[in-house]
Parts: structure tokens; C-alpha cells; sequence
């Protein structure tokens, strides 16, 4: 006897090249079967997905959810799981003295499954006032290391924007210092060439294989275009050697004239990321699925938008063996999405508006076999007893 039925929606499940009318079954906490016509018998409660898409739980790669500590941050349960993230990486807004906070009353309290990158500023994304590696005594790499041991950080972060004196290479070299010693990857933010203090190429020439770019469409001064709006041979080199490249749309970081020229010239982000933060979760981010959807809308196949919410960024966590695919014996992390058609306006974050002729809208999630959704899900019309 299953637990949960999931019947009739068109299931997504890029690792596993499915993309076919089938059921989804569920026992306990992981996926037991996908297939064709499962009997409706075999399950304690059926979920009618017909008219859906059933897609491995989405994997937020970048998000601000330290609430009440930074300014950023924003409820991880309303912001992501409600919008069918099921899982979630909190990109840095904790440092190594604010880290605990983060853990005790975030990631251990919340539905959501939150995991984290540690700023390699102790204080972390307090406040708007100053950057955090304006000033370089905010970095204190032997604390970051003992911090950075625990296994639910990912990895480390350090945000090139706003570096002050300091120009964006020295607090990088001194936060891939930290990294390599904990033997985890590093995420760094890029902005404008001035802010950074330093050109694109000089960030990226010190990166390693694994660690990922974010914001990597911003359509600021010195992003990965040049001048006659062709991709800079640094941003191709850093990806061949084993660079990714994540959106992280944020208040400032997604322009659709970026993105279109990348795409068209063959660079499609790794990973489709929201950065959704107290800024952006309004406008012009919104949530995840709206990210996907400009995706979308610019012409990226629906299955390789999914494959870079679920399994692309779930093998960077090296999370693969449990979570951004359904096969059995993954965590039955599922959401329900509908792909639906009208006219709907998507703005970038230079304040221009296109519009799509498809949306994915989120429509319910389960979290390790538990339903959880905009409301409860005899009001979504889904569940047949
Ligand atoms: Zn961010």
C-alpha cells in the first residue's frame, strides 16, 4: 500500500529523460514507483494531477532566507516551499558569527529544506550601510574555517560588490583559501567591473573547477559580454575548465539583452537560481517559477529549465542520490506546477517588460511525501480520497 498517489500529470523528470503521462507513487518518505495506470487501490490518498506537470521538488540554488538577522532575508517556508522549492541554498547572508542564529532558528525550524553557503564576512548581509568586505578585518579565515566544517554548509561565498579598497581579488584569494582547506566550493556574487574594483577576467581566472559564478547575466558595466555584445573568451575558458555559471535574478542581476546574447551564442546557465531576497520577491524575481519561466520565454526547452531547478543544482550540492529526480528511492520531493498560456508581463531587472505567451505557475509541493501548498489541498481540488 502506497501513501500517496500522484495521478495523471505529465511528469518532468530530466535525469531520467522521462517527460510522459504517468503516475507517481509514494511510500513514506521516498518515491516508490513511477509508472503508467497505477492502480488508484494501492494508495492511501490520490492526488488528481491531470492538466499538471509533476517535476522532481524544485532546488533553489540562490536565496536570502536568514530573516530577522539580515536585511535580505525573507521566510523560507512562505518563499520557497509554498512556491514549490523544496529545497533551498541560503547563498551567504549568515557569516561565521551570525551562522548560529541561522541554523537554530531557519534551516532546523523550517518545512523547507534549507542547507547554506558562509559568508566569508564574519558578519555576514547585515545591513545596506556597508558591504561586508569593505573593510578587511570582517575577514577572519581561521573562524570561517571552523565554521565552515559543518556539513550542511555547502560551501563558501564571498560577494565581489561594493570591495572598497580592498578590490574584489584579495577578499576572493583569501575566501578560495578557506574553501580549499574545508575541501568545498565557492559562489561569488559578481557586479559591475566597478564595483568589483577589478575586471570579470581577474575574478574569474581564479576560480576553480566546481565553483560557481552567480549573477552571471547582470547587464551592469564589465558582465560577461564585451563591447560588441559577444562573450568575453575569459567567461568560455572558466566554463570549459569546469566553471558554472548560475542565474541568481535578484533586484539586479537579470537583463533580458544579457541573456538573450548568452543564450544565442551557446551559454545557457547551469543552474537557474531565483536570488530572491526582501528586494526582489515583489518584483522583478517574484519566486522561482517565474525565473524558469523567462527561461522559458526566451526559448530554453521546458525540460532542460527543469533539469537546471532539480538536477543540476542538486549534483553541485552533491545531493544527487536523494533529491532533483523521482526515481525510486529518491526523496519524495515533488511539485506540481501548471504550465499555463496567456499574456503575461515578465520585467527585467533594467525595468523592461516582455511579454510571455507561457507561465509556470506552482501549484503544490510535497516535502518528503508531506503535502504542503498554497492551501490546504481540499481547497486546491486535488485530492480524491
Ligand atoms: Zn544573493
Amino acid at each position: 500500500m502506497y501513501d500517496t498517489l500522484i495521478r495523471g500529470g505529465r511528469v518532468i523528470d530530466p535525469l531520467h529523460g522521462v517527460d510522459a503521462l504517468l503516475d507517481v507513487a509514494i511510500q513514506g518518505e521516498r518515491v516508490a514507483a513511477v509508472g503508467a495506470n497505477l492502480s488508484p487501490q494501492s494508495a492511501r490518498q490520490v492526488l488528481d494531477a491531470t492538466g499538471l506537470l509533476v517535476t522532481p521538488g524544485l532546488i533553489d540554488l540562490h536565496v536570502h532566507v536568514h530573516w530577522g538577522v539580515s536585511h535580505y532575508g525573507i521566510e523560507a517556508d512562505q518563499c520557497c516551499l509554498a512556491r514549490g522549492v523544496t529545497t533551498a541554498l541560503e547563498a551567504g547572508s549568515a557569516g561565521a558569527y551570525t551562522y548560529p542564529s541561522l541554523k537554530r532558528w531557519i534551516m532546523d525550524a523550517s518545512q523547507t529544506e534549507v542547507y547554506a553557503l558562509l559568508n566569508i564576512a564574519y558578519l555576514g548581509m547585515i545591513g545596506d550601510q556597508v558591504g561586508e568586505l569593505e573593510d578587511a578585518r570582517f575577514i577572519d579565515e581561521a573562524l570561517a574555517e571552523r565554521v565552515a566544517q559543518a556539513p550542511e554548509i555547502l560551501g563558501i561565498k564571498a560577494r565581489m560588490d561594493r570591495v572598497g579598497p580592498l578590490k574584489a581579488t584579495e577578499p576572493l584569494a583569501r575566501a578560495l583559501a578557506v574553501a580549499d582547506r574545508v575541501d568545498k566550493p565557492l559562489m561569488v556574487h559578481i557586479g559591475s567591473a566597478r564595483r568589483m574594483g577589478v575586471p570579470l577576467e581577474a575574478v574569474l581566472a581564479q576560480l576553480r573547477p566546481g565553483d560557481v559564478v552567480t549573477h552571471c547575466y547582470h547587464g551592469k558595466d564589465g558582465n560577461i559580454l564585451d563591447a560588441e555584445g559577444a562573450v568575453r573568451p575569459a567567461v568560455r575558458q572558466a566554463r570549459q575548465r569546469g566553471v558554472l555559471f548560475d542565474v541568481g535574478h535578484g533586484a539586479g542581476s537579470f537583463a533580458w539583452a544579457t541573456v538573450r546574447r548568452a543564450l544565442a551564442q551557446g551559454l545557457p546557465p547551469d543552474t537557474i537560481s531565483s536570488d530572491l531576497h526582501t528586494y526582489s520577491l515583489l518584483s522583478p524575481a517574484v519566486d522561482l517559477a517565474t525565473t524558469m519561466t523567462k527561461f522559458l520565454h526566451l526559448g530554453m526547452p521546458l525540460a532542460d529549465v527543469i533539469r537546471a531547478a532539480t538536477a543540476a543544482p542538486a549534483a553541485w550540492m552533491g545531493m544527487s542520490a536523494s533529491v532533483g529526480h523521482l526515481g525510486p528511492g529518491a526523496a519524495a520531493d515533488v511539485t506540481l506546477l501548471r504550465l499555463e498560456e496567456g499574456r503575461f508581463d515578465l520585467c527585467d531587472c533594467e525595468g523592461v517588460v516582455e511579454t510571455a505567451s507561457r507561465r509556470l505557475a506552482p501549484v503544490t509541493a510535497l516535502k518528503r511525501g508531506r503535502l504542503f501548498g498554497l492551501g490546504p489541498a481540499s481547497s486546491l481540488g486535488l485530492l480524491t480520497l
